[in-house]
């Protein structure tokens, strides 16, 4: 039988190439050469200048022997050099790591370690950390320094950014993945273990969910993006490659100010922005205490937790738009969204609260989505109260764990992967979180691993048991709390002492908010009993 539709119908290099985001930034430069790709403080780019500006970067990278398989790591806030790194990195074949400033220099050691960074771009707004993280490998990556702040000059890095990109050929040739499912990114995430994982993505999910992302707002070439989403947070949920496919306008943005936000949104027209709950409650309590409204509406795109009516409302009345967004470092951002229906739009706001409070339905590149009940081993069904483990399967789902092959075929179990969040599915197919399965604390949209903490608790000489908890707090949504039992309780080791302790030896915000010095409740078995603390926490 002869196979009509595929004989001498091959793919070739003609029809089939490898799906990669880089194409975007190619494509913008040819159709708005001239048009606003970045405006970050005083620096402005064209979509010319700044392919230009990538492809010598990328130039410049191969010039120091980076290429396939290297991992170029990136420490700097919200600016157009992270920006220029999400393409000026994969088009010289090798994988951007962003990193999370927030962190400590001994979380960053093992980072830069685990994915053996060849090269380092850091602002100089973080020199000392990155002295202090520095100091002690054994093997330093090429210090690149962004020197953007009043005055500054490194004296630490072997090279300087503008240096560098100017040692760089003016080329347009660039360097397309071999195959789209080669690895485009690197973004490290605090799971359930003390130690972060490394998620990687591949120019395949990259392309895909920044099609997906840009569909999802109906964004165009008129959309004004300001980035009040850290773009160290999974690519910025892929909004880094999606404003870039559509031709619309980056706004960069360094800090989270409300007047800074406020004066970007006014002065630029900005149309779209995302961010987790804490930037959003900061930004309606602060214009809200000055009055202020916004002259046009902005799409806000909210992930991280559930908007409450309160929230809902001050944001109508100051002119923001919500979308409630809900996915994990390992699915690129955005998995599922609520999708508005129309009939909501009448709605008083505590029953709109109570349709947006529901994570919604999968993105267009996640296939399914489904509520999982493990002991009976089938979905739940729709009744809104069963509850089950959310799983998903798509085209927008992490390549894996760098280096760690049974962690992730644990988390790909079964042709699904599992998230380690407790939700109902309702009648009409959207899902809602409950609860959480994994034993992380969400704090201002930062992870924080209890086991962590609790790893350090247990350095401290008098702590005996340690137990970490996420407990409710109304300006972070979660803060950490840790309860100790001492070898010794002789009033000697205070709560205060204990805090201090942990300040010395962490990041500043997974620090414990309180210690609690008691017996701890067990099982049986002599486990500590997390779910008896937690609802201590509820009853008080
Ligand atoms: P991200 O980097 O996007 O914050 P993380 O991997 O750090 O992703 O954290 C993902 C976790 O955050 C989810 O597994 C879930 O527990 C929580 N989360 C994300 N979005 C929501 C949401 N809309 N509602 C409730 N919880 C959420």
């Amino acid at each position: 039988m002869t196979d009509k539709y595929n004989d001498g119908l091959d793919k070739r290099a003609a029809n089939y190439s490898a799906l990669t985001p880089l194409d975007f930034l190619q494509r913008s430069a040819t159709v708005f050469p001239q048009k606003m790709a970045v405006i970050d403080d005083d620096t402005m780019l064209t979509y010319q200048t700044l392919f230009e500006r990538c492809c010598r970067m990328a130039s410049a990278l191969t010039s120091l022997g980076v290429g396939t398989g290297d991992t170029v790591s990136v420490l700097c806030p919200n600016s157009h050099e992270v920006l220029e790194s999400h393409y000026a990195v994969p088009m010289c074949g090798a994988v951007l790591n962003t990193l999370n400033y927030r962190l400590d220099a001994a979380s960053l050691r093992f980072i830069l370690d685990h994915g053996e960074a060849r090269v380092l771009f850091y602002d100089t707004e973080y020199e000392k950390l990155v002295r202090a993280t520095v100091s002690e490998m054994d093997v330093t990556p090429i210090l690149v320094s962004i020197e953007r702040l009043a005055g500054a000059s490194d004296q630490f890095a072997d090279h300087s950014y503008e240096q560098l990109l100017a040692r760089g050929e003016q080329t347009t040739q660039w360097q397309r993945p071999a195959d789209e499912w080669d690895a485009i990114s690197l973004n490290y995430t605090s799971g359930t273990t003390g130690n972060p994982k490394g998620v990687v993505y591949h120019h395949r999910g990259a392309y895909l969910a920044a099609m997906s992302d840009a569909m999802a707002f109906n964004m165009n070439a008129d959309t004004v993006y300001l980035w009040t989403l850290p773009m160290f947070h999974c690519n910025g949920w892929a909004y880094t490659w999606a404003i870039t496919a559509i031709g619309g306008t980056h706004v960069c943005l360094r800090a989270i100010d409300s007047q800074v936000i406020y004066q970007r949104i006014e002065d630029y027209s900005v149309t779209h922005m995302c961010g987790a709950p804490i930037v959003m409650n900061m930004l309606l309590n602060e214009l809200g205490e000055r009055g202020q409204t916004l002259s046009h509406p902005v799409q806000f795109a909210l992930g991280g937790a559930a908007p409450p009516s309160s929230v809902i409302r001050k944001a109508q009345a100051i002119g923001f738009d919500i979308t409630h967004l809900y996915g994990l470092t390992e699915t690129y951002g955005p998995a599922t969204l609520c999708v508005p229906k129309p009939e909501w739009s009448d709605l008083p706001v505590e029953e709109l609260a109570v349709k947006m409070a529901r994570q919604g339905v999968a993105t267009l590149t996640v296939n399914d989505v489904r509520v999982y009940n493990g002991h009976r081993g089938e979905a739940v069904p729709a009744d809104g109260e069963t509850l089950g483990e959310i799983q998903l399967r798509g085209n927008t789902l992490m390549k894996g764990y760098l280096k760690n092959p049974v962690t992730t075929d644990a988390a790909f179990k079964d042709g699904w992967f599992s998230t380690g969040d407790l939700a109902v599915m309702h009648p009409d197919n959207y899902i809602e979180i409950k609860d959480r399965s994994k034993d992380i604390i969400i704090s201002g949209g930062e992870n924080i691993s209890s086991l962590e903490v609790e790893e350090v608790l247990y350095q401290h000489a008098a702590i005996s048991e340690a137990a970490v908890i996420a407990i409710p707090d109304d300006k972070w949504g979660e803060v950490p709390a840790a309860f100790v039992h001492l070898n010794q309780d002789d009033g000697s080791v205070t709560e205060a002492a204990i805090i201090d302790f942990c300040k010395d030896r962490l990041a500043k915000f997974k620090v414990p908010k309180r210690v609690t010095i008691g017996e701890l409740p067990k099982t049986a078995t002599g486990k500590i009993r997390k779910n008896v603390l937690r609802d201590q926490f509820r009853t008080e």
